[in-house]
Protein backbone atom coordinates (compact mmCIF):
# COMPACT_ATOMS: atom_id res chain seq x y z
CA UNK A 1 0.00 0.00 0.00
CA UNK A 2 1.34 3.12 -0.93
CA UNK A 3 1.73 5.69 1.84
CA UNK A 4 -1.18 8.41 2.23
CA UNK A 5 0.33 11.65 1.79
CA UNK A 6 -1.04 15.38 3.14
CA UNK A 7 -4.43 16.23 1.67
CA UNK A 8 -4.49 19.52 0.49
CA UNK A 9 -7.08 21.92 2.70
CA UNK A 10 -10.56 22.92 0.64
CA UNK A 11 -13.61 24.01 1.49
CA UNK A 12 -15.07 20.25 1.04
CA UNK A 13 -19.12 21.36 1.85
CA UNK A 14 -18.31 24.23 -1.54
CA UNK A 15 -16.89 20.95 -3.40
CA UNK A 16 -19.84 18.69 -2.62
CA UNK A 17 -22.34 21.04 -4.38
CA UNK A 18 -20.30 20.97 -7.36
CA UNK A 19 -22.40 19.02 -9.70
CA UNK A 20 -21.38 15.31 -10.89
CA UNK A 21 -20.50 15.94 -14.72
CA UNK A 22 -21.96 13.60 -16.79
CA UNK A 23 -19.84 11.23 -18.27
CA UNK A 24 -21.75 10.58 -21.87
CA UNK A 25 -22.47 6.64 -23.36
CA UNK A 26 -23.46 5.61 -27.01
CA UNK A 27 -26.86 5.28 -26.85
CA UNK A 28 -28.11 1.39 -27.01
CA UNK A 29 -29.58 1.36 -30.33
CA UNK A 30 -26.12 2.48 -31.42
CA UNK A 31 -23.84 0.99 -29.77
CA UNK A 32 -25.15 -2.51 -30.70
CA UNK A 33 -24.34 -1.87 -34.18
CA UNK A 34 -20.61 -1.44 -33.63
CA UNK A 35 -18.00 -2.65 -31.52
CA UNK A 36 -16.58 0.66 -29.89
CA UNK A 37 -16.71 1.44 -26.39
CA UNK A 38 -19.56 1.98 -24.51
CA UNK A 39 -18.42 5.38 -22.94
CA UNK A 40 -17.76 8.67 -24.99
CA UNK A 41 -14.48 10.61 -24.35
CA UNK A 42 -14.29 12.94 -21.65
CA UNK A 43 -13.29 16.41 -22.38
CA UNK A 44 -10.34 18.02 -20.72
CA UNK A 45 -12.88 20.50 -19.14
CA UNK A 46 -15.14 18.05 -17.93
CA UNK A 47 -12.51 15.73 -16.68
CA UNK A 48 -11.32 18.76 -14.62
CA UNK A 49 -14.51 19.50 -12.46
CA UNK A 50 -15.72 16.42 -12.25
CA UNK A 51 -11.74 16.00 -10.05
CA UNK A 52 -12.80 19.30 -8.51
CA UNK A 53 -15.78 17.38 -6.29
CA UNK A 54 -12.94 14.57 -4.91
CA UNK A 55 -12.95 16.43 -1.24
CA UNK A 56 -9.72 15.10 -0.50
CA UNK A 57 -10.42 13.16 2.86
CA UNK A 58 -7.36 13.08 4.79
CA UNK A 59 -8.30 9.23 5.21
CA UNK A 60 -8.68 8.56 1.31
CA UNK A 61 -10.94 5.48 1.72
CA UNK A 62 -10.66 5.42 -2.08
CA UNK A 63 -7.29 4.28 -1.79
CA UNK A 64 -7.21 2.09 0.94
CA UNK A 65 -9.72 0.06 -1.18
CA UNK A 66 -7.65 0.39 -3.91
CA UNK A 67 -5.93 -3.17 -4.39
CA UNK A 68 -3.10 -1.47 -5.85
CA UNK A 69 -2.91 1.44 -3.50
CA UNK A 70 -3.20 4.17 -6.17
CA UNK A 71 -2.96 7.41 -4.18
CA UNK A 72 -6.88 9.08 -6.35
CA UNK A 73 -7.12 11.91 -4.21
CA UNK A 74 -3.17 13.50 -5.58
CA UNK A 75 -4.14 12.52 -8.98
CA UNK A 76 -6.98 13.86 -8.93
CA UNK A 77 -5.61 17.46 -7.52
CA UNK A 78 -3.23 17.49 -9.93
CA UNK A 79 -6.18 16.51 -12.57
CA UNK A 80 -8.24 19.98 -11.40
CA UNK A 81 -5.08 21.69 -11.58
CA UNK A 82 -4.90 21.58 -15.03
CA UNK A 83 -2.06 18.54 -15.00
CA UNK A 84 -3.15 15.44 -16.80
CA UNK A 85 0.29 13.97 -17.31
CA UNK A 86 1.19 15.32 -13.58
CA UNK A 87 -2.11 12.93 -12.75
CA UNK A 88 -0.93 9.87 -15.24
CA UNK A 89 2.21 9.87 -13.15
CA UNK A 90 0.66 9.57 -9.61
CA UNK A 91 -1.56 6.67 -10.84
CA UNK A 92 1.79 5.07 -12.46
CA UNK A 93 3.43 5.23 -9.54
CA UNK A 94 1.58 2.11 -8.09
CA UNK A 95 -0.34 0.99 -11.45
CA UNK A 96 1.73 -0.23 -14.94
CA UNK A 97 -1.98 -0.46 -16.68
CA UNK A 98 -4.47 2.35 -15.22
CA UNK A 99 -5.70 2.78 -18.12
CA UNK A 100 -7.04 -0.49 -18.14
CA UNK A 101 -7.89 -0.36 -14.73
CA UNK A 102 -9.39 2.56 -15.03
CA UNK A 103 -12.14 1.28 -17.90
CA UNK A 104 -12.42 -2.53 -16.39
CA UNK A 105 -12.30 -2.12 -12.30
CA UNK A 106 -15.42 -2.86 -10.28
CA UNK A 107 -14.94 0.89 -9.61
CA UNK A 108 -18.61 0.23 -7.41
CA UNK A 109 -17.00 -2.21 -5.04
CA UNK A 110 -13.75 -0.80 -5.04
CA UNK A 111 -12.33 3.27 -5.22
CA UNK A 112 -16.09 4.38 -6.22
CA UNK A 113 -17.85 2.26 -3.78
CA UNK A 114 -15.63 3.91 -0.71
CA UNK A 115 -15.86 7.08 -1.94
CA UNK A 116 -17.42 9.46 0.68
CA UNK A 117 -18.25 11.97 -1.51
CA UNK A 118 -20.80 8.88 -2.87
CA UNK A 119 -22.98 9.39 0.53
CA UNK A 120 -24.21 12.98 -0.61
CA UNK A 121 -23.98 12.67 -4.46
CA UNK A 122 -22.76 10.16 -7.03
CA UNK A 123 -19.71 9.36 -6.14
CA UNK A 124 -16.47 10.94 -8.19
CA UNK A 125 -15.87 9.20 -11.71
CA UNK A 126 -12.58 7.89 -11.01
CA UNK A 127 -11.97 5.07 -13.22
CA UNK A 128 -13.29 7.41 -15.51
CA UNK A 129 -10.83 10.11 -15.02
CA UNK A 130 -7.88 7.34 -14.24
CA UNK A 131 -8.18 6.33 -17.69
CA UNK A 132 -8.87 10.04 -19.59
CA UNK A 133 -5.45 10.96 -17.54
CA UNK A 134 -3.68 7.64 -18.75
CA UNK A 135 -4.70 7.86 -23.03
CA UNK A 136 -3.88 11.32 -22.32
CA UNK A 137 -0.18 10.86 -21.16
CA UNK A 138 -0.14 8.28 -23.96
CA UNK A 139 -1.28 10.38 -26.80
CA UNK A 140 0.09 14.19 -25.67
CA UNK A 141 3.19 13.05 -23.76
CA UNK A 142 4.29 9.51 -24.56
CA UNK A 143 7.53 8.29 -21.90
CA UNK A 144 10.75 9.12 -23.70
CA UNK A 145 12.24 5.60 -24.81
CA UNK A 146 14.79 5.09 -21.76
CA UNK A 147 17.65 3.53 -22.52
CA UNK A 148 18.56 1.40 -19.00
CA UNK A 149 21.86 -0.27 -19.28
CA UNK A 150 21.82 -3.83 -19.93
CA UNK A 151 22.48 -5.65 -16.44
CA UNK A 152 23.34 -9.35 -18.75
CA UNK A 153 20.39 -10.51 -16.27
CA UNK A 154 17.28 -12.83 -18.36
CA UNK A 155 14.40 -13.56 -17.29
CA UNK A 156 11.78 -15.26 -19.03
CA UNK A 157 7.75 -14.54 -18.43
CA UNK A 158 5.50 -16.86 -19.06
CA UNK A 159 1.81 -15.48 -20.39
CA UNK A 160 1.40 -11.90 -21.86
CA UNK A 161 -1.73 -11.23 -19.66
CA UNK A 162 -1.28 -7.76 -17.03
CA UNK A 163 0.68 -9.97 -14.47
CA UNK A 164 3.09 -11.25 -17.15
CA UNK A 165 3.31 -7.34 -18.57
CA UNK A 166 3.96 -5.78 -15.70
CA UNK A 167 6.71 -7.75 -14.40
CA UNK A 168 8.15 -7.26 -17.60
CA UNK A 169 8.28 -3.91 -18.11
CA UNK A 170 9.27 -3.14 -13.98
CA UNK A 171 12.22 -5.42 -14.74
CA UNK A 172 13.06 -3.78 -18.60
CA UNK A 173 13.39 -0.81 -16.92
CA UNK A 174 16.35 -1.72 -14.91
CA UNK A 175 18.19 -3.27 -17.74
CA UNK A 176 17.47 -7.09 -17.65
CA UNK A 177 16.35 -8.94 -20.79
CA UNK A 178 12.72 -10.16 -20.85
CA UNK A 179 11.38 -12.46 -22.98
CA UNK A 180 7.73 -12.98 -23.16
CA UNK A 181 6.27 -16.52 -24.12
CA UNK A 182 2.77 -16.76 -24.43
CA UNK A 183 0.46 -19.42 -26.02
CA UNK A 184 -1.88 -17.18 -27.75
CA UNK A 185 -0.33 -15.73 -30.96
CA UNK A 186 -0.30 -11.87 -29.88
CA UNK A 187 0.52 -10.18 -26.14
CA UNK A 188 -2.10 -9.20 -24.38
CA UNK A 189 -3.65 -12.24 -22.34
CA UNK A 190 -7.47 -11.77 -21.55
CA UNK A 191 -7.39 -8.39 -22.33
CA UNK A 192 -6.97 -8.95 -26.13
CA UNK A 193 -8.67 -12.14 -26.31
CA UNK A 194 -11.23 -12.18 -23.70
CA UNK A 195 -12.51 -8.51 -22.67
CA UNK A 196 -14.41 -7.57 -26.24
CA UNK A 197 -13.60 -3.97 -27.55
CA UNK A 198 -16.90 -2.58 -26.33
CA UNK A 199 -15.29 -2.50 -23.60
CA UNK A 200 -11.03 -1.66 -23.69
CA UNK A 201 -11.04 -0.69 -27.68
CA UNK A 202 -7.78 -3.29 -28.96
CA UNK A 203 -6.19 0.06 -30.12
CA UNK A 204 -5.62 1.15 -26.64
CA UNK A 205 -3.58 -2.10 -25.08
CA UNK A 206 -1.71 -2.07 -28.59
CA UNK A 207 -0.57 1.39 -27.85
CA UNK A 208 0.14 0.11 -24.38
CA UNK A 209 2.12 -2.72 -25.79
CA UNK A 210 4.62 -0.28 -28.66
CA UNK A 211 5.51 1.35 -25.29
CA UNK A 212 6.69 -1.63 -23.50
CA UNK A 213 8.36 -2.46 -26.78
CA UNK A 214 10.93 -0.27 -26.63
CA UNK A 215 11.98 -1.65 -23.15
CA UNK A 216 14.08 -4.89 -23.48
CA UNK A 217 11.39 -6.90 -23.82
CA UNK A 218 10.56 -9.35 -26.23
CA UNK A 219 7.19 -11.13 -26.94
CA UNK A 220 7.63 -14.74 -28.53
CA UNK A 221 3.66 -15.91 -29.29
CA UNK A 222 2.53 -19.35 -30.21
CA UNK A 223 4.64 -21.03 -27.76
CA UNK A 224 3.41 -23.00 -24.85
CA UNK A 225 5.71 -24.01 -21.97
CA UNK A 226 4.71 -26.52 -19.47
CA UNK A 227 4.32 -30.10 -19.82
CA UNK A 228 2.37 -30.30 -22.78
CA UNK A 229 5.03 -29.77 -25.73
CA UNK A 230 7.27 -27.01 -26.14
CA UNK A 231 9.56 -25.71 -23.24
CA UNK A 232 9.00 -26.56 -19.73
CA UNK A 233 10.04 -23.83 -16.90
CA UNK A 234 12.73 -26.47 -15.87
CA UNK A 235 13.96 -26.37 -19.36
CA UNK A 236 14.02 -22.56 -19.32
CA UNK A 237 16.20 -22.18 -16.55
CA UNK A 238 18.13 -24.90 -18.07
CA UNK A 239 18.85 -22.28 -20.90
CA UNK A 240 20.60 -19.77 -18.70
CA UNK A 241 17.54 -17.74 -17.52
CA UNK A 242 18.27 -16.10 -14.41
CA UNK A 243 14.69 -16.07 -13.36
CA UNK A 244 11.31 -17.30 -14.07
CA UNK A 245 7.97 -15.31 -13.81
CA UNK A 246 4.75 -17.05 -14.34
CA UNK A 247 1.54 -15.29 -15.09
CA UNK A 248 -0.12 -17.73 -16.97
CA UNK A 249 -3.62 -16.94 -15.56
CA UNK A 250 -6.33 -18.66 -15.19
CA UNK A 251 -7.60 -19.66 -18.62
CA UNK A 252 -9.23 -23.07 -19.05
CA UNK A 253 -12.77 -22.74 -19.28
CA UNK A 254 -14.54 -25.21 -16.77
CA UNK A 255 -16.67 -27.84 -18.71
CA UNK A 256 -20.27 -28.71 -18.87
CA UNK A 257 -20.55 -33.21 -18.34
CA UNK A 258 -23.86 -33.15 -19.85
CA UNK A 259 -25.44 -34.84 -22.75
CA UNK A 260 -24.98 -33.02 -26.27
CA UNK A 261 -22.31 -31.02 -25.25
CA UNK A 262 -20.02 -31.85 -28.50
CA UNK A 263 -22.45 -31.05 -30.51
CA UNK A 264 -22.00 -28.01 -33.22
CA UNK A 265 -22.87 -24.58 -32.41
CA UNK A 266 -22.21 -24.90 -28.58
CA UNK A 267 -18.53 -23.18 -27.65
CA UNK A 268 -16.49 -21.73 -24.88
CA UNK A 269 -16.37 -18.30 -23.94
CA UNK A 270 -12.89 -17.85 -24.84
CA UNK A 271 -12.99 -19.34 -28.42
CA UNK A 272 -16.38 -17.41 -28.71
CA UNK A 273 -14.88 -13.97 -27.92
CA UNK A 274 -12.11 -14.29 -29.28
CA UNK A 275 -13.27 -15.49 -32.71
CA UNK A 276 -15.92 -12.11 -32.54
CA UNK A 277 -13.16 -9.39 -31.56
CA UNK A 278 -9.93 -10.33 -32.19
CA UNK A 279 -8.20 -9.77 -35.42
CA UNK A 280 -7.85 -12.76 -37.44
CA UNK A 281 -4.12 -11.91 -37.91
CA UNK A 282 -3.60 -12.31 -34.24
CA UNK A 283 -5.57 -15.65 -34.14
CA UNK A 284 -4.34 -19.33 -34.70
CA UNK A 285 -5.26 -20.63 -38.02
CA UNK A 286 -7.51 -22.66 -36.72
CA UNK A 287 -9.22 -20.21 -34.97
CA UNK A 288 -9.48 -17.64 -38.12
CA UNK A 289 -13.10 -18.92 -40.06
CA UNK A 290 -15.79 -16.52 -39.58
CA UNK A 291 -18.01 -17.05 -37.04
CA UNK A 292 -21.65 -17.66 -37.53
CA UNK A 293 -23.64 -15.86 -35.65
CA UNK A 294 -26.47 -17.72 -33.91
CA UNK A 295 -30.23 -16.62 -34.53
CA UNK A 296 -31.31 -17.92 -30.81
CA UNK A 297 -27.70 -17.54 -29.22
CA UNK A 298 -27.80 -18.79 -25.29
CA UNK A 299 -24.82 -18.03 -23.09
CA UNK A 300 -24.82 -19.92 -19.80
CA UNK A 301 -23.30 -18.37 -16.71
CA UNK A 302 -23.71 -15.45 -14.19
CA UNK A 303 -20.24 -13.76 -14.16
CA UNK A 304 -18.85 -10.73 -16.44
CA UNK A 305 -17.53 -13.40 -18.77
CA UNK A 306 -21.07 -14.50 -19.55
CA UNK A 307 -22.26 -10.74 -19.81
CA UNK A 308 -19.40 -9.84 -22.64
CA UNK A 309 -20.77 -12.60 -24.53
CA UNK A 310 -24.33 -11.95 -24.51
CA UNK A 311 -23.31 -8.40 -25.66
CA UNK A 312 -20.81 -9.66 -28.32
CA UNK A 313 -23.94 -12.07 -29.38
CA UNK A 314 -25.55 -9.08 -29.64
CA UNK A 315 -23.38 -7.35 -31.65
CA UNK A 316 -22.84 -10.34 -34.03
CA UNK A 317 -26.76 -10.03 -35.21
CA UNK A 318 -28.21 -12.97 -33.02
CA UNK A 319 -32.11 -11.85 -32.94
CA UNK A 320 -32.27 -13.56 -29.70
CA UNK A 321 -29.80 -13.20 -26.59
CA UNK A 322 -30.83 -15.06 -23.25
CA UNK A 323 -28.58 -15.41 -20.65
CA UNK A 324 -29.75 -18.30 -18.34
CA UNK A 325 -28.01 -18.63 -14.51
CA UNK A 326 -28.57 -21.11 -11.92
CA UNK A 327 -28.91 -18.86 -9.33
CA UNK A 328 -30.79 -15.16 -9.46
CA UNK A 329 -29.19 -11.57 -10.10
CA UNK A 330 -28.35 -11.10 -6.47
CA UNK A 331 -26.46 -14.00 -6.43
CA UNK A 332 -24.25 -12.72 -9.32
CA UNK A 333 -20.61 -11.75 -8.62
CA UNK A 334 -19.69 -9.50 -11.89
CA UNK A 335 -20.65 -5.89 -12.10
CA UNK A 336 -23.90 -4.53 -11.93
CA UNK A 337 -22.98 -1.98 -14.57
CA UNK A 338 -22.12 -4.56 -17.15
CA UNK A 339 -26.05 -6.39 -16.65
CA UNK A 340 -27.49 -3.08 -16.71
CA UNK A 341 -25.84 -2.24 -20.25
CA UNK A 342 -26.66 -6.33 -21.48
CA UNK A 343 -30.05 -5.42 -20.31
CA UNK A 344 -30.45 -1.80 -22.48
CA UNK A 345 -28.70 -3.92 -25.16
CA UNK A 346 -31.81 -6.32 -25.41
CA UNK A 347 -30.26 -9.23 -23.52
CA UNK A 348 -32.62 -11.34 -21.57
CA UNK A 349 -32.14 -13.18 -18.22
CA UNK A 350 -33.33 -16.03 -17.33
CA UNK A 351 -32.91 -17.45 -13.28
CA UNK A 352 -32.92 -20.38 -11.68
CA UNK A 353 -32.45 -22.74 -14.32
CA UNK A 354 -29.61 -24.91 -15.33
CA UNK A 355 -28.90 -27.05 -18.16
CA UNK A 356 -29.62 -30.83 -18.21
CA UNK A 357 -29.10 -31.57 -22.06
CA UNK A 358 -28.85 -30.17 -25.25
CA UNK A 359 -30.69 -31.44 -27.83
CA UNK A 360 -29.61 -31.84 -31.41
CA UNK A 361 -30.66 -31.64 -35.21
CA UNK A 362 -29.92 -34.36 -37.97
CA UNK A 363 -26.77 -32.64 -38.79
CA UNK A 364 -25.20 -32.53 -35.43
CA UNK A 365 -26.15 -28.71 -34.51
CA UNK A 366 -27.80 -27.77 -31.51
CA UNK A 367 -30.98 -26.98 -31.73
CA UNK A 368 -32.42 -26.83 -28.51
CA UNK A 369 -31.53 -26.62 -24.75
CA UNK A 370 -33.29 -28.33 -21.94
CA UNK A 371 -33.37 -26.69 -18.72
CA UNK A 372 -34.58 -27.65 -15.01
CA UNK A 373 -35.46 -24.76 -12.98
CA UNK A 374 -33.72 -24.24 -9.30
CA UNK A 375 -34.47 -23.30 -6.05
CA UNK A 376 -31.66 -21.76 -3.64
CA UNK A 377 -31.36 -23.56 -0.32
CA UNK A 378 -28.74 -22.44 2.25
CA UNK A 379 -25.35 -20.30 1.68
CA UNK A 380 -22.67 -23.20 0.13
CA UNK A 381 -18.81 -22.31 0.64
CA UNK A 382 -19.12 -19.16 -1.72
CA UNK A 383 -21.25 -17.56 0.84
CA UNK A 384 -24.19 -17.47 -1.65
CA UNK A 385 -27.30 -19.50 -1.68
CA UNK A 386 -26.87 -23.04 -3.06
CA UNK A 387 -29.00 -23.67 -5.93
CA UNK A 388 -30.54 -27.06 -6.19
CA UNK A 389 -33.15 -28.86 -8.74
CA UNK A 390 -37.31 -28.70 -8.44
CA UNK A 391 -37.77 -32.20 -9.72
CA UNK A 392 -40.38 -32.25 -12.79
CA UNK A 393 -39.69 -28.74 -13.47
CA UNK A 394 -37.54 -29.09 -17.10
CA UNK A 395 -38.37 -26.50 -19.99
CA UNK A 396 -36.72 -26.04 -23.56
CA UNK A 397 -35.15 -22.98 -24.82
CA UNK A 398 -34.37 -23.16 -28.64
CA UNK A 399 -30.74 -22.34 -29.80
CA UNK A 400 -28.60 -22.58 -32.94
CA UNK A 401 -25.82 -21.16 -31.02
CA UNK A 402 -24.76 -22.02 -27.18
CA UNK A 403 -21.66 -20.49 -25.30
CA UNK A 404 -20.61 -22.04 -22.06
CA UNK A 405 -18.79 -19.22 -19.27
CA UNK A 406 -19.15 -20.92 -15.94
CA UNK A 407 -15.49 -20.20 -15.23
CA UNK A 408 -12.08 -20.63 -15.43
CA UNK A 409 -9.58 -22.48 -13.41
CA UNK A 410 -5.31 -22.66 -13.94
CA UNK A 411 -3.85 -24.85 -16.29
CA UNK A 412 -1.70 -27.14 -13.60
CA UNK A 413 0.76 -28.38 -16.21
CA UNK A 414 2.77 -24.86 -16.01
CA UNK A 415 3.71 -25.25 -12.41
CA UNK A 416 3.95 -28.96 -12.72
CA UNK A 417 6.50 -28.18 -15.32
CA UNK A 418 9.04 -26.78 -12.90
CA UNK A 419 10.19 -28.77 -10.23
CA UNK A 420 9.82 -27.64 -6.78
CA UNK A 421 6.55 -25.38 -7.89
CA UNK A 422 3.54 -26.46 -5.24
CA UNK A 423 0.12 -25.95 -6.67
CA UNK A 424 -3.14 -26.68 -5.37
CA UNK A 425 -5.50 -29.38 -6.49
CA UNK A 426 -7.05 -26.57 -8.62
CA UNK A 427 -3.46 -25.85 -10.13
CA UNK A 428 -3.51 -22.55 -8.25
CA UNK A 429 0.23 -21.92 -7.65
CA UNK A 430 1.21 -21.36 -3.82
CA UNK A 431 3.34 -18.84 -3.58
CA UNK A 432 4.26 -16.32 -0.44
CA UNK A 433 2.20 -13.89 -1.02
CA UNK A 434 4.77 -10.94 -0.06
CA UNK A 435 6.83 -11.44 -2.53
CA UNK A 436 5.41 -13.73 -5.08
CA UNK A 437 8.02 -16.62 -4.82
CA UNK A 438 7.27 -20.20 -4.97
CA UNK A 439 9.18 -22.93 -3.06
CA UNK A 440 11.64 -22.85 -6.37
CA UNK A 441 14.50 -20.47 -5.51
CA UNK A 442 13.98 -18.35 -9.18
CA UNK A 443 10.86 -19.15 -10.10
CA UNK A 444 7.75 -16.36 -8.83
CA UNK A 445 4.42 -16.65 -10.00
CA UNK A 446 1.13 -13.84 -9.92
CA UNK A 447 -1.96 -12.84 -11.12
CA UNK A 448 -5.02 -15.15 -12.14
CA UNK A 449 -2.71 -18.40 -11.65
CA UNK A 450 -2.13 -17.13 -8.11
CA UNK A 451 -5.56 -16.26 -7.12
CA UNK A 452 -8.01 -18.10 -9.55
CA UNK A 453 -10.16 -16.22 -12.12
CA UNK A 454 -10.43 -12.77 -10.51
CA UNK A 455 -9.59 -9.08 -11.36
CA UNK A 456 -6.99 -7.18 -13.93
CA UNK A 457 -5.78 -5.22 -10.60
CA UNK A 458 -5.02 -7.76 -9.01
CA UNK A 459 -2.88 -9.43 -11.16
CA UNK A 460 -1.14 -5.91 -11.82
CA UNK A 461 -0.74 -5.50 -7.75
CA UNK A 462 0.71 -9.20 -7.54
CA UNK A 463 2.70 -8.89 -10.26
CA UNK A 464 4.40 -5.47 -9.00
CA UNK A 465 4.81 -7.42 -5.76
CA UNK A 466 6.34 -10.48 -7.52
CA UNK A 467 8.77 -7.83 -9.84
CA UNK A 468 10.11 -5.71 -6.62
CA UNK A 469 11.20 -9.53 -4.57
CA UNK A 470 12.41 -10.29 -8.26
CA UNK A 471 14.79 -7.73 -8.75
CA UNK A 472 16.37 -8.19 -5.08
CA UNK A 473 16.72 -11.93 -6.21
CA UNK A 474 18.04 -10.51 -9.57
CA UNK A 475 20.60 -8.69 -7.62
CA UNK A 476 21.86 -10.94 -5.57
CA UNK A 477 22.10 -13.77 -8.20
CA UNK A 478 25.37 -13.79 -10.98
CA UNK A 479 24.03 -14.60 -14.25
CA UNK A 480 23.36 -18.15 -14.45
CA UNK A 481 24.29 -18.08 -18.09
CA UNK A 482 26.09 -15.80 -21.24
CA UNK A 483 24.23 -18.38 -23.83
CA UNK A 484 21.90 -16.94 -26.00
CA UNK A 485 18.61 -17.70 -24.14
CA UNK A 486 15.76 -18.33 -26.43
C1 LIG B 1 -14.11 -12.56 -20.69
C2 LIG B 1 -13.45 -11.96 -19.49
C3 LIG B 1 -13.81 -10.69 -19.09
C4 LIG B 1 -13.20 -10.11 -17.99
N1 LIG B 1 -13.56 -8.83 -17.63
C5 LIG B 1 -12.89 -8.24 -16.62
C6 LIG B 1 -13.20 -6.90 -16.24
O1 LIG B 1 -14.08 -6.27 -16.81
N2 LIG B 1 -12.49 -6.34 -15.23
C7 LIG B 1 -11.48 -7.00 -14.59
O2 LIG B 1 -10.82 -6.43 -13.71
N3 LIG B 1 -11.19 -8.28 -14.90
C8 LIG B 1 -11.87 -8.90 -15.90
N4 LIG B 1 -11.56 -10.20 -16.22
C9 LIG B 1 -10.50 -10.88 -15.46
C10 LIG B 1 -9.13 -10.39 -15.90
O3 LIG B 1 -9.06 -10.31 -17.29
C11 LIG B 1 -8.06 -11.28 -15.33
O4 LIG B 1 -8.17 -11.28 -13.92
C12 LIG B 1 -6.66 -10.82 -15.73
O5 LIG B 1 -6.51 -10.80 -17.13
C13 LIG B 1 -5.60 -11.74 -15.11
O6 LIG B 1 -4.35 -11.42 -15.63
P1 LIG B 1 -3.22 -12.54 -15.76
O7 LIG B 1 -2.07 -11.87 -16.40
O8 LIG B 1 -3.06 -13.21 -14.46
O9 LIG B 1 -3.85 -13.64 -16.72
P2 LIG B 1 -4.33 -13.61 -18.24
O10 LIG B 1 -4.84 -12.30 -18.66
O11 LIG B 1 -5.23 -14.79 -18.35
O12 LIG B 1 -3.02 -13.90 -19.07
C14 LIG B 1 -2.37 -15.16 -19.00
C15 LIG B 1 -1.62 -15.39 -20.27
O13 LIG B 1 -0.85 -16.58 -20.10
C16 LIG B 1 -0.90 -17.32 -21.29
N5 LIG B 1 -0.65 -18.73 -21.00
C17 LIG B 1 -1.43 -19.58 -20.32
N6 LIG B 1 -0.86 -20.79 -20.27
C18 LIG B 1 0.30 -20.68 -20.93
C19 LIG B 1 1.35 -21.60 -21.23
N7 LIG B 1 1.29 -22.86 -20.82
N8 LIG B 1 2.41 -21.17 -21.94
C20 LIG B 1 2.48 -19.87 -22.37
N9 LIG B 1 1.51 -18.98 -22.12
C21 LIG B 1 0.45 -19.37 -21.41
C22 LIG B 1 -2.29 -17.09 -21.81
O14 LIG B 1 -2.35 -17.37 -23.21
C23 LIG B 1 -2.52 -15.62 -21.47
O15 LIG B 1 -2.13 -14.80 -22.54
C24 LIG B 1 -12.20 -10.82 -17.29
C25 LIG B 1 -11.86 -12.12 -17.67
C26 LIG B 1 -12.48 -12.68 -18.75
C27 LIG B 1 -12.10 -14.08 -19.16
Amino acid sequence: MAQIHDRPSVDRKARLTIPAQTIRKQDPSVRVLNWREVYLPLDIEMAKVEAERCIQCPAAPCQVACPAGNDIPAALWKLEHGDPVGAADVFHETSNLPEMCGRLCPQERLCEGHCVVGKHAKPVAIGRLEAFVADWQRVHAPAAAPAPPPTGKRVAVVGAGPAGLVVAEELAKLGHAITVFDAWPSPGGVLRYGIPSFKLEKRVLDERLAELRRLPIRFIGDTSIGTRGGKTVDDLLAEGYDAVFLGHGAGVGNELQIEGVGLAGIMQATEFLSRANVAPQDLPPRMRTPLQPGRRTVIIGGGDTSMDCARTAVRLGAEEVSLVYRRTGQEMVGREEERKHAREEGVRFEFLAAPVRFLGDDAGHVRAVRFERMELGPPDESGRRRPSPIPGSEFTVEADAVVLAIGYGVDEQVAASAAGVLADRYGVVLVDRASGETDRPGVFAGGDNINGADLVVTAIRDARIAARAMRAYLEQAAPVSTAAAT
